[in-house]
């Protein structure tokens, strides 16, 4: 059996790139940025007033200890000024407004008091240049301001906006299958007997893919069927990626690795050093897609979701690893199998408490926490203060 760094190693070895699309940039929330872009001119594009107020020559107010100054003119954003002062004259100026480069320093309104044309500034001392944001200053026309493999969120989104880009190269979408497998399991909204489980695992799925906008194009639940199996596969064979949920343990119905490679899918391992998740089965479509057989249990589902599917996903996509945290575990735990175990938990104050559970078999226990931490294959039994890998749902 392999561990999950070198089933990890498999996996994102088939990491493919979906191509590219432009996109409008009401589109472009959460997709990755699949090329650079970078400043059309200065930002600010002017001397940027940052305050309402006065502008004046710094050297009436330092040097001639000019206190009170005529006002000339009046500029609001947008505008654009037309006077050339001479000493002892000043300019009213609003908020992001383009500052003359003959004007210096901004005296903010709050520290004046204002006659008719006359205004005496209530301060001693003055900065050149303060209140006014300087031409280029947070980036100059030609940088590098968002590097491809870049996820667009609020912050990125309105950088686009800025270099003027209405529409932006993103990363295509996958084609995406779910097919959940098990003679017991029935569709939500069926009615139920009692010894029969609800497709839950495919609504798991559907909301991790949706984190990345990700939407699945084939989406079935099929029962323990080697004829039924085979005939979902064929329907599959060309798409990126293919999740199975069920059917890849050691019971007399687990027929789904036997029935892959039936169907020409390569097998590039079958379980893992892992705990939930110890059955997951990874294969290759003679097309170049890849397939995850993942055990039905609900928490091993979640688990190897975001150990194996997630950072498949990521690469693909050029993005670097999900941001993982080393905190601190809050109370003692024993090390009880030699495997990675990833176990829920919960952010508490500055450190993480593992949620209780049963088994893999649970649902409650993923709803109760933030993320899942991990203890890993090789260490010993960890004490309360010992810092562990987290990672956030
Ligand atoms: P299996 O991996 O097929 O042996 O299934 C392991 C356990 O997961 C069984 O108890 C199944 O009932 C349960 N299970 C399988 N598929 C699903 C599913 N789609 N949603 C929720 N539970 C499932
Ligand atoms: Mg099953």
């Amino acid at each position: 059996m392999i561990s999950v760094q070198e089933a990890l190693s498999i996996i994102l070895s088939q990491s493919r790139n979906f191509g590219n699309t432009a996109v409008s940039i009401n589109e472009a929330n959460g997709r990755v940025l699949a090329e650079d872009i970078h400043a059309d001119r200065d930002y600010p594009p002017f001397h940027r007033a940052a305050m309402d107020g006065f502008a004046l020559r710094s050297i009436d107010f330092l040097e001639k200890s000019i206190r009170t100054y005529e006002i000339i003119e009046d500029l609001f954003a947008g505008g654009t000024s037309t006077l050339q002062p001479k000493e002892g004259q000043c300019l009213r100026i609003m908020t992001g407004s383009a500052t003359p480069e003959v004007y210096d320093a901004i005296i903010r309104i709050e520290d004046c008091q204002v006659e008719g044309q006359q205004v005496t500034f209530n301060i001693s001392a003055l900065k050149k240049g303060q209140n006014i944001a300087r031409q280029g200053e947070d980036a100059q026309a030609g940088a590098l301001i968002l590097t491809k493999g870049t996820r667009l969120f609020a912050p990125e989104v309105s950088a686009l906006a800025v270099a003027g880009r209405s529409t932006v190269l993103v990363h295509q979408f996958p084609k995406i299958a779910v097919i959940s497998t098990g003679d017991e399991v029935v569709p939500v909204g069926q009615d139920i007997q009692p010894h029969q489980i609800r497709d839950s695992n495919s609504y798991a799925l559907a909301s991790f893919l949706h984190q990345y906008g990700l939407e699945i194009a084939y989406r079935k639940l099929i029962r323990d069927d080697k004829e039924l199996l085979r005939h979902a596969i064929q329907e599959v064979l060309t798409y990126d990626l293919v999740i199975f949920s069920g059917g890849v343990s050691m019971g007399e119905a687990d027929f789904i690795p036997g029935v892959l490679a039936d169907c020409g899918v390569q097998p590039l391992f079958h379980k893992v050093k892992l705990k939930p998740g110890k059955p997951l089965w990874f294969g290759k479509l003679p097309a170049g897609g890849v397939v995850f057989g993942l055990p039905g249990n609900p928490m091993s589902c979640q688990v190897c979701y975001k150990v194996f599917i997630e950072p498949f996903i990521r690469k693909c996509f050029g993005l670097s690893a999900a941001l993982t945290l080393q905190l601190p575990l809050l109370i003692d735990k024993k090390k009880n199998a030699k495997l990675d175990q990833y176990f829920p938990c919960i952010i508490e104050g500055k450190g993480i408490r593992p949620v209780v559970i049963n088994g893999s078999g649970d649902i409650t226990s993923t709803l109760r926490s933030h993320g899942l931490a991990v203890h890993p294959l090789d260490a010993l039994d960890l004490t309360a203060g010992d810092p562990v890998e987290f990672i956030f749902w």
